[in-house]
């Protein structure tokens, strides 16, 4: 086969030669006719006489330019051709050669000098040469010849034009003159038709050339169209040689058998191939390679580099190539794995299809578009009674499937059904069966469209409902029995949702409740049932509706619609869903109000006797109890009056007091006041239990108890009279108040309060009387006591210790001071000239005066010190300290503080009363009491003499007295 290519290169070189050819020629002539022409010159140079003279005019010269510039320009915008350039050259040339011939011939009617038409003529024509010269192909031989031929052209006609008008010399002009005419003439023709040739060779090849890049390029775009095809081409491509080995392969297929496109460019077809695919597949290749098959087609499957297997079809023919290449086989695999597994799955489809279209209990029928039937299921045949073969091809009527007056409405439902108003219908109707036996049908009818929506069959499924028809009829006769039965009935009867709503009550049921029909149906059970009873309720139902348990039954109240309780004994049980039904409960309610009443009235009886038992059983206990209870209060009693007999003092007898009360009287609260020596007084001694503690103290008018020697009982009354000293409330604590007394004098009080909430306890007055009386005679006793010892210690005039008590303080010291080495000072105080006082002012100013001493004294010592009566007029004053310098500033403090006082007896002032004071130190004076109040002693007696109104140390020089000193003070005079 000649390839494009080849031709354009044939075309080519027959161009070539063609244009070479006509190049020479031109040369040849363009040779040959300057030879010729300058021979005609030499000639015609013989025959004149010489060159004349020429006109030459500028003017023209230009004109032809632009002339010739414009014939240039109309010849490259194509306007003119080259043809008509050589047709107006030999025009020229002819116009030239007949005017030249004229103007020889017929002198008399030019005027030779002025040339008028010969001169723009003979400019034209060097202006054609240099046209002709400008637009040829720039070759030297040609422009050689061309300049030779004006240049022979203008000599001829300038050598000649003197002899012109010379009649003999006209023929051998004329023969010059047409020798250059013929010259240009055909120099002209013959140049313009070799340019003309080569120009249409050019043109020619230019085409060629185009047309060949043209082809070259549709070669490149098919072949890259091809690539691409290969390389993006969505089934695997492989081109072999005639052996099998693989040549080309494309992504594709590398894909789909798994190597890389490398790795396959090699392997032989056979490596990809299971052994039976690989066997036939060369057999294929073989005929294809002997010429017996141009293509072939081949289901196979290729192994996978991964060892599975992908299912294929190839098509395989041979590719055409250049004569004498290698013969190569082109093959197309397309992956038909997914469209195996697709038919696989739409055989399984069709299958199950046809299992279904058999198996359903459904006789099922399909149409085709004449309503003719194209299948007949097995079940039909039972149903309908006509074979498969019987039915097939035979339409409804034919069968006699309908009863007449079902004729007319089935077209319509079809038509309905083909027209695409409705996709599917589903309707209940009267058939006949082969034979003419009616049967009732649900039939199910539904068109199959193709995906084109254009109708492809309808299908019929008909169930035979004759037997289920039959038993709605009996079942709607069992229900009505049954419904007689349920109005009827003794007990309520309810049907109700999942949500407790009411959806069938009988009449029981609402005489039950006292609503009527329509009014329970606008209530759920659980809005009349009693508020106690729901949540017992809801949770049973709940059990039930989620099947926890199967039914359940309980007692509970309904409330009656007017307000009354009615008490019911329920029994409900799950109705359990149906295809067309939820789950729902029914309820049996039988009314047992009677019952409950009686069972009321018997459990009301039972609780008052057992609570009477139980009462006197309690007042039983509370007898032993409180028998117990008074033996252990005797006991305590005793226990405590055994206490205070021990007691030695108040304070002893106190802590038994505080410590047995709260023992004695355990569910009261309690405080034990005590009275001062002058029962006037009355201070807290100690309180116990939760109440309120009363007053710190108070005074014997604040309570009612001690006035009146009486106990004094608060308890509840708001307008009782209350104990100013008692501050808990007597509304939540009642109280009491008890007077302990001693020979009619009140020596303190106890105070019981005790609280609402103790319960079981109330005072028993007897009890706490005694408890009383026990107290005071015991503190009585200890107040006597404590009376009479107090009285043996103290000066009864002055209230200061006597001398037995001093004596008592000093062993007391002195032993101090051998256990601890603290020492101590002996004041022993004199009253100057106190015997003029009891003179001159009588003896009760005497004893005032020593009173208002004595209390002086007391003011000057600290507490534990001791001032004393030492007899008569006499005060010694005990003082813990051991330094000397303190105990005479002591000493001069108390001389100071007598003179401050002022005695006034019925309206007389006594004079100024002076003290002298001798003081000793222990052990610095003596290391014997005894012997430290004589020393003190003798330096009283030393400032007695000394003049008195002073102090005076023992064993002191005169450095050692202090105070007025200043000589004996004077005796009171008057
Ligand atoms: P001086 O001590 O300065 O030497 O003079 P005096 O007057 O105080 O002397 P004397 O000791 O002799 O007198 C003490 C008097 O004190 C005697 C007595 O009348 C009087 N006297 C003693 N005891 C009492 C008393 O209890 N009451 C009254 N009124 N006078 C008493
Ligand atoms: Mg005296
Ligand atoms: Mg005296």
């Amino acid at each position: 086969m000649k390839s494009r290519g080849d031709e354009i290169a044939v075309v080519h070189a027959r161009a070539a030669v063609d244009a070479a050819t006509a190049a020479g020629h031109a040369r040849l002539l363009s040779l040959v006719l300057p030879l010729v022409g300058a021979l005609m010159l030499a000639l015609g140079w013989v025959l004149s006489d010489g060159p004349g003279p020429h006109t030459f005019d500028l003017s023209f010269v230009v004109g032809c330019g632009l002339l010739l510039l414009l014939v240039a320009g109309l010849f490259r915008a194509r306007l003119v051709t080259y043809g008509f350039a050589s047709v107006s050259g030999v025009a020229l040339t002819s116009a030239l050669m007949v005017e030249r011939i004229l103007v020889m011939f017929m002198q008399g009617h030019f005027d030779p000098q002025q040339q008028t038409l010969f001169v723009p003529v003979f400019a034209g024509l060097p202006l054609l040469y240099v046209m002709t010269f400008v637009l040829l192909p720039p070759q030297w031989a040609e422009r050689v010849a061309v300049s030779l031929w004006l240049l022979i052209s203008m000599l001829i006609t300038t050598l000649t034009m003197p002899h012109w008008h010379q009649p003999e010399q006209h023929a051998p002009i004329v023969m010059l003159l047409s020798f250059v005419w013929l010259g240009h003439s055909t120099y002209l023709v013959l140049f313009s038709a070799a340019w003309r040739r080569q120009q249409m060779l050019v043109d020619r090849h230019a085409r060629l050339a185009s047309a060949e890049r043209g082809l070259l390029e549709h070669v490149r775009q098919s072949e890259a169209r091809f690539r691409s095809l290969f390389d993006l081409a969505a089934v695997g491509i492989n081109v072999t040689d005639a052996a099998g080995r693989y040549l080309m392969v494309n992504e594709r297929m590398a894909d789909m058998v798994g190597y890389s496109r490398d790795e396959l460019v090699g392997m032989n077809f056979r490596d990809l191939s299971p052994p039976e695919d690989g066997a036939i597949t060369a057999r294929l290749m073989d005929s294809l390679a002997d010429g017996t098959a141009e293509r072939f087609r081949q289901e196979k499957a290729y192994l996978r580099k991964d060892g599975s297997r992908v299912d294929v079809e190839v098509f395989t023919r041979e590719l055409d190539g250049g004569e004498g290449q290698e013969r190569r086989f082109i093959c197309v695999a397309l992956d038909v794995s997914e469209r195996k597994r697709a038919d696989a799955l739409a055989a399984e489809h069709r299958q199950i299809r046809d299992f279904h279209f058999e198996n359903t209990p459904l006789a099922v029928v399909e149409w085709d578009m004449e309503m003719r039937v194209r299948r007949w299921s097995k079940r039909a045949e039972q149903v309908f009674g006509w074979t498969e073969a019987e039915a097939l091809g035979r339409t409804g009527e034919e069968l006699r499937m309908f009863p007449v007056e079902e004729r007319e409405p089935r077209r319509l439902r079809i038509s309905r059904l083909f027209n695409g108003e409705v996709d599917r219908s589903t309707i209940k109707i009267a058939m006949l069966r082969r034979g003419g036996r009616s049967l009732w049908a649900e039939v199910h009818n539904a068109v199959v469209r193709r995906p084109d929506g254009s109708v492809q069959a309808l299908v019929s499924m008909a169930l035979d409902i004759t037997e289920s028809e039959e038993m709605l009829r009996m079942l709607n006769e069992s229900e009505a029995r049954f419904r007689s039965i349920f109005n009827q009935a003794a007990v309520g009867i309810a049907l109700l949702d999942a949500d407790g709503r009411w959806l069938n009550v009988n009449q029981k049921l609402c005489e039950i409740t006292g609503y009527s029909l329509d009014e329970l149906m606008q209530v759920n059970f659980q809005s009349i049932t009693h508020p106690d009873d729901i949540e017992r309720d809801l949770h049973m139902s709940a059990a039930v509706m989620d099947r926890t348990i199967d039914h359940y039954s309980m007692e509970k109240r309904y409330i009656r619609k007017d307000g009354s309780l009615v008490w019911v004994l329920l029994f409900v049980r799950r109705l359990d869903a149906t295809d067309d039904l939820p789950a729902r409960f029914v309820s049996v309610v039988e009314d047992i109000d009677e019952r409950k009443a009686a069972e009321s009235r018997v459990r009301a009886l039972t609780a008052s006797l057992e609570s009477r038992v139980a009462e006197r059983t309690a007042q039983l206990r509370d007898i032993i109890r409180a028998g117990q209870r008074r033996n252990e209060e005797l006991t305590l009693i005793t226990d405590m009056g055994r206490l205070l007999a021990a007691a030695t003092d108040m304070s002893e007898a106190t802590t038994v007091v505080t410590r047995y009360l709260p023992r004695i009287f355990p569910l009261a609260d309690g405080a034990l006041y005590l009275a001062d020596p002058a029962h006037e007084r009355f201070d807290r001694k100690a309180n116990w239990g939760e109440a309120k503690p009363g007053a710190l103290t108070f005074e014997r008018g604040e309570c009612w108890a001690i006035r009146r020697g009486e106990t004094h009982h608060v308890e509840g009354e708001p307008d009782a009279l209350h104990c100013a000293h008692v501050h808990c409330d007597s509304r939540t604590h009642p109280h009491l108040c008890v007077p302990i007394q001693s020979l009619g004098a009140p020596l303190g009080l106890i105070e019981l309060a005790w609280g609402r909430t103790s319960e079981g306890w109330a005072p028993e007055i007897p009890l706490i009387k005694t408890v009383a009386e026990k107290i005071g005679l015991a503190f009585g006793n200890l107040r006597l006591r404590e009376e009479l010892s107090r009285q043996a210690l103290l000066d009864p005039l002055t209230g200061l210790n006597n001398r037995r008590w001093l004596e008592a303080a000093l062993r007391m010291r002195v032993a101090r001071h051998s256990r601890s080495g603290e020492g101590f000072a002996v004041l022993m105080i004199d009253v100057d000239h106190f015997k003029s006082v009891n003179d001159v002012y009588g003896h009760e100013a005497g004893d005032r005066a020593l009173q208002e001493i004595g209390a002086a004294l007391l003011r000057c010592v600290r507490e534990g010190e001791a001032a004393a009566r030492f007899g008569g007029e006499e005060f010694t004053v005990v003082l813990d300290t051991s330094g000397k310098i303190d105990a005479q500033g002591a000493a001069e403090r108390m001389r100071l503080a007598v003179t401050a006082i002022r005695v006034r007896l019925k309206d007389r002032d006594l004079p100024p009363l002076t003290v002298s004071i001798g003081v000793a130190m222990y052990p610095g004076d003596g290391d014997d009491a005894q012997l430290v109040v004589e020393r003190a002693d003798e330096a009283l007696y030393e400032a007695k003499r000394n003049g008195r109104n002073q102090v005076r140390m023992a064993g002191g020089d005169a450095a050692a007295v202090s105070g007025h000193g200043a000589g004996p003070t004077a005796p009171v005079t008057h």
